[in-house]
């Protein structure tokens, strides 16, 4: 049996032929299934004097003239913006006079054919609260109710308790009882951290015996417990308001602002089967931060939503660290921002804190992108990704066997490594959730990355072994595998076979402090030199990893074409000497198994590169990416600079995406100036049975001159500002 055969045999239906086609429908709100209709999103995060002083008419008309077909106004919760009934939700003190705000801007939106979802709050209250409910409040660790950090008189909920699971619940019935929404979407729900309510206190002791943990390690079992314990009850609240919410409106949904990549504090794979559309937060951003961040969440959302409709948060104040919620940066960041998210898949949403504006800089740049997003919806309605390479992420490696300690360093680094090496290579790639690893969701690629993936179950590591007999290609690093999916450690890999190699022991003599001083010897006599090192062939040694395992090689495994070079003193300078030229321990193990091929890095290669970005690692991932794929990217660029490069299929076209990260700037978020590049020449591969009838640019629009070789398309772009986006329309 090969690959095909295996993949045709077992998934019912390709992910590819399941995707029904998008299509620019009419737009009609209320109805069921609007969630794949709206493409460009506005929200208004409207403050408690809005009612009176903000401009309705003014913000009618942006929408209009941005083509926004979607709205989300803030309706509830911390502050009622309408005519409330319900004891303790607090009227804006503004509404007296207008208390038709609400409902007057609601109709506006729904005349203008926009989908309206209702905004609610319930991470703050109020004093009355506090004194006829204190058991509502957020307690903490010290026994103390908790005031609210940034507002004095308020108080954080507990959002467990009941505050969420009765009070909130009537007020979202309330909401989608009266108004005519598509849904409510709900903002710090999850809020405030761990509680030590009585609620919670009595709710855990009944579910578990145990009194809540104090700490937040990820080795102890009533921690353990606690975050099972606490996402169920999350989800609990989730498909409570859900039900609450189609009793009243059957069309309607409730829309959690949640989810995220392997640090979400909720499953994704459950997220992803309960929303009928989501949307990625990514409003703030941090001083250093990598400019495909917002894209990389396009990615983490659709690889348990599928071709669900995924939104994008953006904001264009700067909103962090120190909150300045009203103003404005630079049009080169938030277009590079924005552009990188729809490059993935996200449908741009703005956040506009009050509707009072006190910077109008921004309304320009927002204006600039709906408009040419309007224009090219028909190539922004995608069908599926073209990607042959997904990185695995793991949210059950990051709380049980990274726990928050080890976050940034088991986690995201090497995950954000390999993420920068697939940039560089400008392969297209997308992401996939560990929980994902069943026939039907691999059989859209051909390799999978495992960045230190530690904790995988024996289940999990028999679907990567059938992925890698029938032909996929796996490149993991470090202790991938060496854990059960409780993050507890095992006597070897999980996936020893597909490594060709055992665990002997853990090289870094303590296991918090990284080794320094160490290197590669590069094999020149291994067959595989010449694929693993190409491009570093005059190298004599290449710098080694941090973090190291010794792994003993089986007999079937050939020369591998990197050894290890042991840790060096590195003080004082005269004591540096290498008492050791080399050695026959393997760095790298190459495999071969069944029709597939493995490359393990038993260091953290993905994660030194993250850190210390020296290229040798980003050609050495790249060219165990491209040995273990074997077969050509269906996207193939050749020039100089940084992209975030997509491909895209839609109902009777292709589309490849040029984000344009080359920028002094670039691995901070903080562009001033957007800088062209230069030519790029670009090959396609062009699914079988298409014929391509023109090929033009979405951006610098016009025809694109073009040559096919067989399935390939040729073409050459002179110049990206900031994003180009081809188009390749079928016969
Ligand atoms: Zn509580």
């Amino acid at each position: 049996m090969n690959r095909r055969d295996f993949f045709q045999t077992t998934a019912a239906a390709s992910a590819f032929a399941s995707l029904a086609a998008g299509g620019a429908a009419p737009l009609a709100s209320g109805d069921a299934d609007w969630f794949d209709r709206p493409m460009r999103w506005a929200q208004l995060n409207l403050v408690e004097d809005d009612p009176a002083k903000m401009d309705r008419k003014y913000w009618l008309e942006y929408f209009k003239k941005i083509h926004a077909d979607g709205a989300c106004l803030s309706a509830g919760g911390v502050v009622a913006f309408y005519p409330t009934k319900i004891k303790f939700h607090h009227r804006s003190k503004w509404l007296a006079g207008n208390e038709t705000f609400f409902e007057e801007m609601l109709d506006g939106c729904r005349k203008q054919g926009m989908v309206v979802l209702a905004r609610t709050d319930p991470h703050a209250t109020y004093l009355d609260v506090y004194e006829a409910h204190p058991d509502w409040i957020s307690v903490g660790p010290d026994g103390k109710r908790r005031p609210h950090p940034d507002y004095p008189g308020m108080w954080l909920a507990c959002t467990l308790g009941p505050y969420n699971l009765d009070f909130m619940t009537d007020v979202t019935q309330e909401i989608v009882e009266l108004y005519n929404v598509g849904g409510v979407f709900s903002n710090r729900w999850t809020g405030n951290g761990m509680c030590y309510c009585e609620h919670c206190r009595n709710d855990f002791a009944a579910a578990y015996n145990e009194e809540l943990p104090r700490d937040r390690d990820p080795r102890n079992p009533v921690y353990r417990h606690y975050l099972t314990w606490e996402q169920n009850r999350r989800f609990e609240i989730w498909e409570k308001w859900d039900k609450v919410i189609r009793k009243a409106r059957p069309e309607a949904r409730y829309i959690a602002n949640s989810g995220g990549g392997a640090t979400s504090g909720l499953d994704m794979k459950k997220v992803g089967e309960l929303a009928p559309t989501l949307f990625a937060d990514r409003q703030c951003r941090d001083r250093v931060m990598v400019p495909w961040a917002n894209g990389k969440n396009g990615k983490e959302y659709r690889s348990t939503l599928g071709n669900k409709a995924i939104g994008g948060i953006f904001n264009v104040g700067i909103v962090s660290p120190y909150r300045w919620l009203n103003s404005t940066k630079s049009p080169a960041e938030t277009r590079i921002w924005v552009q990188d998210g729809i490059a993935n898949g996200l449908r741009p949403w703005f956040n506009m804190v009050s509707g009072q504006l006190r910077d109008r800089r921004g309304q320009k740049v927002i204006e600039d992108l709906y408009v040419w997003h309007y224009r090219n919806e028909k190539y922004l309605r995608n069908t599926a990704p073209v990607a042959r390479v997904g990185i695995v992420y793991s949210q059950q490696t990051a709380e049980f066997y990274a726990g928050a300690a080890g976050l940034q360093r088991l986690i995201e680094y090497p995950q954000l490594g390999v993420y920068q090496a697939l940039i560089d290579a400008r392969i297209p790639f997308e992401m996939v959730h560990d929980h994902n690893l069943d026939p039907q969701n691999l059989s859209r690629f051909k390799t999978l990355i495992l960045p230190n993936i530690a904790a995988l179950s024996k289940a999990q590591c028999q679907q990567l072994r059938e992925f890698v007999k029938y032909g996929g290609g796996l490149v993991a690093t470090y202790e991938t595998s060496l854990c059960d999916e409780n993050g507890t450690p095992q006597q070897d890999f999980g996936l020893v076979d597909l490594f060709g190699a055992s665990y002997v022991s853990h090289t870094n003599p303590k296991s918090n402090v990284a080794l320094q001083n160490t290197y590669l010897y590069p094999e020149k006599s291994s067959d595989l030199y010449p694929v693993l090192l190409r491009g570093l062939e005059d190298a004599d040694s290449v710098i080694g990893g941090t973090w190291q395992l010794t792994v003993k090689t089986g007999s079937g495994l050939p020369k591998q074409p990197l050894s290890r070079i042991p840790a060096v003193a590195n003080l004082p300078m005269e004591k540096t000497f290498w008492t050791v030229d080399k050695t026959d321990i393997p760095e790298v193990c190459m495999n071969h198994v069944g029709n597939g091929r493995v490359v393990y890095f038993p260091w953290d290669i993905d994660r030194v590169y993250w850190e210390v970005m020296a290229g040798d690692h980003g050609t050495i991932l790249r060219n165990a990416i491209q040995w273990v794929t074997n077969e050509p990217s269906p996207l193939r660029i050749v020039g100089k600079g940084m992209f975030d490069a997509t491909v895209w299929q839609q109902k009777d076209s292709m589309t490849v995406h040029l984000v344009n990260l080359t920028n002094p700037m670039a691995m901070r978020p903080q562009m001033s100036e957007l800088i062209a590049s230069p030519p790029q020449d670009i090959e396609v591969e062009i699914p079988n049975g298409k014929k391509v009838s023109r090929v033009h640019a979405l951006v610098k629009v016009g025809a694109i001159p073009h040559a096919m070789s067989g399935r390939t398309l040729k073409f050459n772009v002179p110049s990206v500002l900031d994003h180009e986006v081809i188009a390749i329309d079928f016969a």
